[in-house]
């Protein structure tokens, strides 16, 4: 018999775990990416010398890599050198206010102690629940579909999910345990890459202080490029044909399925059609009107995680006092939130974070020289102008090089900057969003856009955008639980 045909749309790390994960079940597996480059918001940029992960630099939760890797009688090192960092990061509050995050537990409970004395009991205590949370997310939660509610009625799971905190806000339960405002900022910090303020997010995500400070900060050397070309590798080898530079266009559809995949060159027939593009967009803009599951009012009151403005600096002199990944918070949290959240707007004191992986890892600046991101979140859908690139540059540069202690300005070699407009015509992101949905408690789980399409019986979608949610390793386990669905729906 032959095999069943599923098109995969889209090359981020959704579409690539997809994609290898259904070939390796048997199907025969094309994957269509509009770039020339695979790999989606996680792109290498290349210029005179220097190497940019464009997108994610944090590697957070080794044992969701190792995970899928396994799934496949392989090993995590068969692809990639991993190395941990330590100290981990460095939070800057203020010019001779700055936080030096170490890798280990004991070291991490000593700088507590220092900050506020009596706070390394509750950490302990608040780290031994955000491992629990953690261990039942990830057994319990995050490989869930979400096709009904029902899927969470089980006694043991119900009784589970009360320890969860899915009510309370993690900045209540932050504040609850220590009352020393940067130990606050640095226990909120990790939930700012769920895309959501910490009001807004359920302390169910407590369990990513534990991903920070337990499982700890990891650096594949080379670069987050390297878990790209380790993701493509494994999907060549199982089969799947992967082919860049092909923009879907169009989905056929006749009565209740998707038949057809349309690019400018060719049309591609379907048994199964994955969508690991931005859901929207395939939605919205690839679809047939008539067979769109979601209103334009529905999207609109979606709350998107942010998008971000990126400068992807080359230095030509060593950049002392920095180290590989560094945060910012010397400014309040709260007012730029509210010009993200509730009044859009460009910031006027922006937090950022910049990442300096030439500190870790030689081959990515040359000699001498190095290679530095900066990142400034904003709200979605605002516009980027070359003039507010500009002034926000100078905002941050003006704060980095005080705080740092050194002039960098005159020493910039390359200067490229990436911002929502860069983000739609790459990604055709909605709104220029950078990190999908944010995970507010109505928009987690079966509060999700669907994974499974309402309308056509074969089609699916995975992705920042639905279950489980943005970042790298959620992304990975989307691209599983999709797998998953479509094996059970449509057996090989
Ligand atoms: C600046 C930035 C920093 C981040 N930092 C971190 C971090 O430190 N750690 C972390 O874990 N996560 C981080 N993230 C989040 C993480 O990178 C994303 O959640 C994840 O990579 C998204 O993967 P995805 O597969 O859902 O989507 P994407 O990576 O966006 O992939 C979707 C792909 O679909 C393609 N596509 C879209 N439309 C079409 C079409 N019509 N036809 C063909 N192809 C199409 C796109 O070109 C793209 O390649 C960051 C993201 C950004 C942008």
């Amino acid at each position: 018999m032959p095999k069943k045909k599923i098109v995969v749309i889209g090359s981020g790390f959704a579409g690539l775990s997809a994609a290898t994960n259904l070939a390796h079940k048997g199907y025969q597996v094309t994957l269509l990416e509009k770039n020339a480059q695979f790999g989606g918001r996680a792109r290498v940029m290349e210029s005179q010398g220097f190497r940019f992960d464009m997108g994610p630099s944090w590697y957070w939760m080794p044992d969701v890599f190792e995970a899928y890797f396994a799934q496949f009688g392989k090993k995590v090192s068969d692809y990639y050198h991993l190395h941990r960092l330590d100290p981990g990061y460095t939070v800057f509050f203020g010019k001779d206010d700055v936080m030096t995050v170490p890798a280990q537990m004991p070291e991490i409970e000593q700088m507590f102690e220092h900050y506020e004395p009596g706070s390394a009991k509750k950490l302990r205590s608040f780290m031994t629940q955000a491992g629990e949370k953690y261990q039942i997310g990830m057994r319990d939660l995050v490989y869930k579909p979400n096709r009904s509610v029902l899927e969470y009625a089980s006694v043991s799971l119900l009784r589970n999910m009360l320890k969860m905190d899915v009510f309370q806000s993690m900045r209540s339960h932050v504040y609850a345990h220590f009352k020393e405002p940067r130990l606050r900022k640095l226990m909120e910090f990790p939930v700012l890459f769920l895309g959501a303020t910490p009001q807004n997010t359920p302390a169910l995500y407590s369990l990513m202080n534990y991903a920070d400070l337990s499982l700890g900060t990891w650096y594949p050397m080379g670069g987050m490029g390297e878990i790209v070309k380790a993701f493509v590798a494994l999907a060549e080898e199982k089969g799947v044909e992967l082919i860049p530079n092909a923009e879907v266009q169009s989905i056929e559809c006749a009565g209740a399925h998707a038949t057809r995949v349309h690019t400018a060159q060719k049309s591609y027939d379907a048994d199964v059609v994955v969508a690991a593009g931005d859901y929207h967009h395939i939605e919205q803009g690839v679809l047939p009107a008539t067979h769109r599951q979601y209103s334009p009012a529905y999207w609109k009151n979606r709350t998107m995680a942010p998008s971000s403005l990126l400068f992807y600096i080359g230095l030509k002199k060593p950049l002392p006092g920095l180290t590989h990944h560094s945060l910012f918070f010397d400014e309040e949290f709260d007012r730029h939130a509210e010009q993200i959240y509730a009044r859009p707007s460009w910031p006027d004191r922006p937090l950022f974070y910049t990442s300096l992986s030439s500190k870790t890892d030689p081959t990515v600046a040359p000699d001498g020289k190095e290679n530095l991101v900066i990142l400034v979140p904003l709200a979605v859908d605002l516009p980027d102008p070359e003039e507010a690139r500009e002034r926000c540059y100078h905002q941050v540069m003006d704060r980095f090089e005080h705080m740092v202690g050194v002039g960098i300005r005159d020493a910039v070699e390359v200067r490229h900057s990436y911002a929502h407009s860069d983000f739609r015509r790459d990604y055709h992101a909605f709104g220029g969003n950078a990190y999908g949905l944010a995970n507010t408690l109505a928009q987690t789980a079966i509060f999700k856009p669907s994974m499974r399409h309402k309308k056509l019986a074969n089609l699916y979608f995975t992705g920042q955008l639905t279950i489980p949610g943005p970042g790298v390793p959620p992304t990975i386990i989307s691209g599983q639980v999709v797998t998953g669905e479509i094996v059970r729906d449509w057996p090989i």
